[in-house]
């Protein structure tokens, strides 16, 4: 089996190697704050000092990274993952990122006769656990074909999306659909709210309609609950849709509704904590209205 490395061990990437580890594939993990590899040593992982050291002897290396500048220090720093980069080897960078960063990691790799996929993640904190993530995929498809087994280890559908970027600029488009649908819901909740209706009864006639979802369901629930915790950060959406702003204006597409959006999101990283899940963006709308949404 190749030797595996998972450099990120947050949300997602804890649940990656985890079930890398379980299908038995030789595993080093690196994290920046070491006390999450903890757990990984007793599974047996080996822990490594650096992102240099996690990526030499490794077949295939995993990242899984915040944002842009997380990946490029991890990546092009000092006793960085290019670094250890080895010939043969494939570099799986699952983090969401823009497709420029995609571009600079594959020309890296290339430079160190080692392969680059791009292959950002659907699907939150659950699905990392229980391996059911999508992989939107950009890069070589006789490579991604070389790495498929391990990665039906950690989701259930993969789509191949084109060449270097062309999954990092799926996860956009994906992930636009994501945020305009929290944005939507938390508006929705509000007016229901302010207009004198049960946000409850409001929640249940969206969903027992076409308009329905299960974002929709998840993410309604948790704000009647008044459950905020993190399975996907405000920081990291209001990332994503700084992102897509900056895809927006390479390919000179007008994204107005994207635009207010992301404005949204940004008041509600100053009205609640920007680590807590982002469904929290309903207390941007609490603070303007003095209006609180529960059950
Ligand atoms: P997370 O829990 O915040 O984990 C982020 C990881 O990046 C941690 O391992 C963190 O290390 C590391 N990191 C951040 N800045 C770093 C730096 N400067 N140097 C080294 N390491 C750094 O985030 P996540 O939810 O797992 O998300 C990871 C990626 O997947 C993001 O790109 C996100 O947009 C994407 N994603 C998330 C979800 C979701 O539902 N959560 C779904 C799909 C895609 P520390 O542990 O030391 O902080």
């Amino acid at each position: 089996m190749e030797r595996v490395a998972v450099i990120g061990l947050g949300i997602m990437g804890r649940g990656m190697a985890i079930n890398i580890a379980g299908a038995g594939y030789p595993l080093t993990v690196w994290n920046r704050t070491r006390s999450k590899t903890d757990e990984f040593t007793k599974m047996g992982a080996r822990v490594a000092d650096t992102p240099k050291d996690a990526a030499a002897g490794a077949d295939i290396v995993i990242t899984m990274l915040s944002d842009p500048p997380a990946v490029e220090l991890v990546a092009f720093g000092r006793d960085g993952v290019i670094e250890g980069l080895g010939e043969g080897a494939v570099l799986i960078d699952c983090s969401t990122v823009d497709p420029s960063t995609s571009l600079k990691l594959a020309s890296a790799a290339k430079g160190k006769g080692a392969d680059f996929l791009d292959s950002p993640v659907g699907g939150s904190r659950d699905a990392a656990e229980a391996g059911t993530l999508v992989l939107m995929v950009g890069g070589d498809k006789a490579v991604l074909e070389k790495v498929k087994p391990l990665l039906m280890r950690v989701g259930n559908k993969i789509v191949h999306a084109g060449d270097t970027g062309k999954g990092a600029a799926l996860k956009l488009c994906f992930n636009l659909v994501i945020a305009h649908s929290a944005a939507a819901l938390a508006e929705t909740l509000m007016l229901g709210t302010r207009a004198g209706l049960d946000p409850g009864l409001v929640l249940d006639a969206v969903n027992s309609s076409i308009a329905g979802s299960r974002l929709y369901e998840w993410k309604g629930g948790c704000i009647l609950d008044r459950d905020f915790s993190t399975n996907f950060a405000l920081k990291l959406i209001h990332k994503d849709l700084n992102l897509m702003m900056s895809a927006a204006y390479a390919t000179n597409t007008p994204l107005p509704v994207t635009a207010a959006v992301k404005e949204l999101f940004g008041q509600a990283k100053s009205f609640a904590d920007p680590e807590s899940d982002y469904c929290s963006v309903i207390q941007a709308l609490e603070t303007l209205t003095g209006t609180v949404v529960k059950k």
